[in-house]
């Protein structure tokens, strides 16, 4: 029997019963369904901002090619119009392919109320046996998961919480979100290099020709074009870089704010860290948001936590389980 090193803190019980795996049940996703079926975060604010994405893109594809690639046909440019067209219009596909499975993916949730008594006294856990609780979901809490107040659950992996695709970036959807800031940062270059690129061509003209709507429509709406394509550029690129900069020293958002003696795991870094996130054989389909990354033995969800994270409210549980 492996003595506690040390008195459990508020949030931690020992437990001190003889060894037994045990079976879990499927993950209760509880309020965040659509339709009954298909994971959808019920927040007002997520909503609105993913409508305001939404519209956002759809400006971006209205502008470019009812201004830019029909100037492109309307002067006989069509090697140009077609490269372009396909192009933007293609990053704008994977780009919403990428937000739907971010915003509908289950990030990684955390069965609730596996930590009753009476489960845990199913566990028939090792003596000695730390275990973390989450008060709220009132479930055990993996290593590395953490309580989101909007999702209402515990997530695995938890980076954050991002309103602009109403969900948790988590171990489920981490993918997605990433490849999601990749291509709006793609196509917001690519709209930029457009717009730059309508300007120089039409400015001598003073837009007469230049586009089928009339010359003071197509500045504003080019104008309109560039600064939305800036925002999103800097945004974006910012956003990857910090997922990418996270997934490649395998720290999460809220664990870089700890301190690295919270942290009990083993880092996987590098291109190890990538394969954790977009599958263990690097390929092309890594870029691709319609196929889910594939793991050949992907680390059990549910481990039972030494640590005491200090994150949650202070619960005590009753140690007496026999
Ligand atoms: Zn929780
Ligand atoms: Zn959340």
């Amino acid at each position: 029997m492996d003595a506690p090193s040390r008195p459990p803190r508020d949030n931690e019980v020992f437990i001190s019963v003889g060894r037994k795996s045990t079976q879990w049940s499927r993950v209760d996703y509880g309020n965040n369904l659509c339709f009954g079926r298909y994971w959808f975060v019920r927040d007002s604010c997520g909503i609105v901002c993913c409508i305001f994405t939404w519209l956002l893109i759809a400006y971006a594809i209205f502008a470019v090619n009812v201004v830019i690639i029909n100037s492109a046909i309307a002067r006989a440019a069509i090697y140009f119009a077609w490269c372009n067209g396909i192009l933007f219009n293609g990053l704008v596909l994977l780009a919403v392919v990428s937000h739907v499975r971010t915003v509908m993916s289950e990030p990684g949730i955390v069965q609730k109320n596996t930590a009753t008594d009476e489960r845990i006294r199913e566990l028939e856990l090792a003596p000695g046996t730390v275990i973390m609780r989450c008060p709220k979901c009132v479930c055990i809490k993996p290593e590395r998961a953490h309580h989101c107040s909007i999702c209402k659950r515990c997530v695995r992996k938890m980076d954050h919480h991002c309103p602009w695709v109403n969900n948790c970036v988590g171990e489920n959807n981490q993918k997605y979100f990433v490849l999601f800031t990749l291509y709006i940062a793609s196509l917001s270059l690519h709209a930029i290099i457009l717009t730059i690129h309508q300007f120089v061509l039409c400015v001598d003209k003073e837009f007469a020709g230049c586009s089928a709507m009339n010359p003071p429509t197509s500045i504003i709406l080019l104008i309109f074009l560039l600064f939305e394509g800036l925002l999103f550029f800097l945004f974006t690129t910012i956003m990857f870089c910090t997922q990418f900069c996270a997934i490649w020293n395998d720290e999460t958002g809220i664990e870089q704010l700890q301190s690295s003696k919270e942290r009990t795991w083993q880092r996987r870094k590098r291109f190890h860290g990538l394969r954790v996130v977009f599958g263990d054989q690097c390929s092309i389909w890594w870029l691709c948001p319609v196929v889910a990354p594939r793991f050949a033995g992907r680390d059990k969800p549910y481990q039972y936590s030494v640590v005491d994270t200090e994150e949650h409210a202070r619960e005590p549980l009753r140690p007496e389980i026999t």
